[in-house]
Formats: structure tokens, sequence, C-alpha cells
């Protein structure tokens, strides 16, 4: 039993916890400092105690023992909070880093979104400027051709209006020799003249262009139920 006592005394006396130790003495014995621990009433009692008294059937400990004991307890429940509040910090950087990424990939998708609505602009435009191109190419093709019976009639009547002007001078001859000396040739001439061909002339419709309408309605209809793909 005394040495028991001398165990824990010897404990107490430990300068680290002197101090702390002290000023608390045992209520039931005035000069024993409280220097042990009950494990199973789970309080700080007094060597005396121990050995005759409240705590005689307990186990005990020294109380640095179950102090260091408990305060590493404390010092795990520390470490774990602190884990714990690292591995919070953790996840909210990543849903930050999350939050960053959908904004990152929505300006990425409205970019892409851009540059195909400016590809299929440029298509209409480019199809646009072909079709212009065949309208206009068969617009002076037209006119080109009908120009070109217009000089073919203005000729022609250049030729007959000359051919009017000699045969009037013809008939002013007053001599009949001489009269009768051309006047063969220029009815000839003029038999010649009303033979020519002038019924070229541009086909009923020829000026028509609406050939060159187009129907976009299934195009537009298309354009306006443009959507995401599903199942990207
Ligand atoms: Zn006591
Ligand atoms: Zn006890």
């Amino acid at each position: 039993v005394e040495n028991i006592i001398d165990i824990y005394k010897q404990e107490s006396a430990r300068p680290l916890h002197a101090k702390a130790e002290q000023h608390l003495m045992c209520e039931e014995h005035e000069d024993e400092r409280i220097n042990i621990y009950c494990l199973r009433c789970e309080a700080p009692t007094c060597s005396l105690c121990k050995v005759f008294g409240a705590h005689k059937d307990c186990e005990v400990a020294p109380l640095p023992a179950v102090y260091q004991r408990q305060k590493s307890e404390l010092s795990d429940g520390i470490a774990m909070l602190v884990a714990g509040n690292d591995r919070i910090q953790a996840i909210i950087t990543q849903m930050e880093e999350i939050c960053h990424t959908i904004e990152e990939n929505g300006r990425r998708q409205k970019q892409q979104l851009g540059l195909r609505f400016d590809a299929l602009c440029s298509i209409l435009e480019e199809r646009k400027k072909e079709l212009l191109q065949s309208i206009t190419q068969e617009q002076e093709d037209k006119v080109q051709r009908v120009r070109g019976l217009i000089r073919q009639y203005g000729d022609h009547l250049e030729a007959s209006s000359k051919l009017v002007e000699t045969a009037i001078q013809a008939m002013e001859e007053p001599q009949m020799a001489l009269y009768l000396q051309h006047s063969k040739e220029l009815l000839k001439k003029i038999m010649d003249m009303s033979k020519v061909s002038m019924s070229s002339r541009p086909e009923p419709g020829y000026e028509s262009m609406d050939h060159f309408s187009i129907n976009v309605d299934y195009v537009a209809e298309m354009l306006r139920t443009i959507e995401f793909q599903t199942g990207a």
C-alpha cells in the first residue's frame, strides 16, 4: 500500500504538474493532494481515498497519465475537427472550381454557337450571290439577244428607207430611156428587200424572269427549329 502511495506522490511531484495540483486538496483528507484519478467514478481523488476511503475498491490511475490520455484524446478530437474543416474547405474549393468550369464551358459553347451561325450566314450570303449571278447572267443574255435583233431590224430599216428614197428619186426621172435603164434593177432590189425575213422575234413570254423565284419556306422552317443536339 505504501508503495502505491509513493508512486502517486512521486507522479504528483513532477514539476510540470506541481503548480496546477498544489491548490487542489482532498475534501476528506485536508492534507492530501488530489493526485490520482478514479477510472470507475471518472473523478480525481487522493491516495488516501483510494487506500482507505470512497475509492477503496476502484481502479485508479496516476493523475498525469489520465491527464495525458485525455489531453491526447482532445488533441485527437482537434485533429479530427481540423481534418474535417480541411475536407469542407476542399469541397468548397472544388465547388468553386465547378462554378468556374461551368462558366468557362458556357462561354466556350456560346463561342462555338456563334461560329456555327456565322458559318450559316456566310452560306446564305454565298448562295444569294450565286443565285443573283444566275439572274444577272440570263438577264444580260436575253437583253443582248434582243438588242442584236433591234440592231438587225434597224439595219434593215435603214437600208429599206434608203431604197424608198432612191425609188422616189427614180420616179422623178423625166427621161424614159434613163428611167428604164435603172428601174428594173430597182424593182429587183425592192423585191429582194421585201423578201428578207424579219420574222425573228423574241418568243412570247421571253421577257419573263418568273422562273428565278425561290421557295425558302422549308429552309426558314429549318432555321427556326435549329436545336441543340440531344444525347451528344
Ligand atoms: Zn481523500
Ligand atoms: Zn471510485
